[in-house]
């Protein structure tokens, strides 16, 4: 973590430094080496299992670009005391997780509960960068799709491009830091590095997956001005008006509604066998 507690003050780690974990009360080390940013490290594990220790500069990085005073928040439930390290709390009352090892889907849902009550609002990053696979399916997914980036569409089958354990299960986005950097597409010729932003819609009972952009200084700026979930509002809008406007298609295209569409039956291919010198109609393949 970037912060401890040093003499009951909020300090970053500085050589020679010993503190205590602002949330277990554990003494924690300064580490100050050359490779890795200055951080502070549990001598012993944090008694916050959601705590997982060791930090990644890529974690570092991302806090850093929010206001110091934003990050590692702790937050307390009221009623049964839990207690738990926010990443980034914006002053409009945004959780920013950031993720870079994979967790359980049972403490993931956990963590977005923990987060999104009293009156909170939530959004997962993810890194991918380190995931060859992952980052190759989601650009597959950019490029296979002729995507238009500043397009947002409905995904039938999210799995076959984003990583199963990120698919959205709730209504919390999750960003996915990828680290690609588009080719310039406007006038100024400017590169811009692009994170593909999942997200889910119940409507009419359905599950709709969904995938937007975002360019990465825009997401920062959203989220530094408060304007992250509007955002994101403006964009289901959007999709909705889309399914309504396209019903029929829509049906077609998507999987749960095609039996309705086509009736009671798929159309298959009739196929003939012969019994007894007798064309008969059945599923089986030709036979005698
Ligand atoms: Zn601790």
């Amino acid at each position: 973590m970037r912060f401890a507690l040093v003499d009951g003050q909020r300090r970053i780690a500085e050589k020679g430094l010993t503190g205590v974990c602002p949330e277990c009360g554990a003494p924690v080390l300064a580490k100050c080496g050359e490779k890795k940013a200055h951080h502070w490290a549990h001598k012993r594990q944090c008694s916050d299992t959601w705590a997982t220790g060791k930090e990644t500069d890529w974690h570092l990085g991302w806090k850093n670009c929010f206001p110091e005073a934003w990050q590692e928040r702790i937050l307390k439930d009221a009623q049964s005391g839990e207690k738990h390290i926010a990443d980034i709390l914006t002053e409009h009352n945004l959780v920013v997780e950031f993720q870079h090892s994979s967790i359980a889907p049972e403490e993931r849902c956990a963590r977005e509960q923990f987060y999104s009550q009293d009156g909170r609002q939530m959004v997962w990053v993810v890194d991918c960068v380190q995931s060859k696979r992952d980052c190759q399916r989601c650009l597959s997914y950019i490029k296979n799709h002729n995507i238009d980036i500043l397009k947002s569409s409905i995904i039938l089958f999210p799995d076959k491009f984003f990583p199963e354990k990120w698919i959205p299960v709730t209504s919390v986005p999750v960003v996915l830091d990828i680290g690609y950097w588009m080719a310039p597409h406007d006038v100024n010729g400017v590169c811009y590095e692009i994170m593909p932003c999942l997200f889910c819609i119940l409507f009419e009972n359905h599950k709709h997956y969904c995938c937007t952009f975002f360019f990465k200084n825009d997401f920062i700026s959203l989220i530094k001005n408060g304007e992250l979930y509007k955002k994101i509002e403006l964009i289901i809008d959007k999709i909705i008006l889309f399914i309504k406007s396209n019903r029929a298609t829509h049906r077609l295209v998507h999987p749960s509604c095609a039996y309705q569409y086509f009736g009671k039956r798929f159309p298959y291919k009739k196929r003939y066998y012969y019994k007894g010198g007798k064309r008969k109609i059945g599923g089986r393949s030709r036979q005698g």
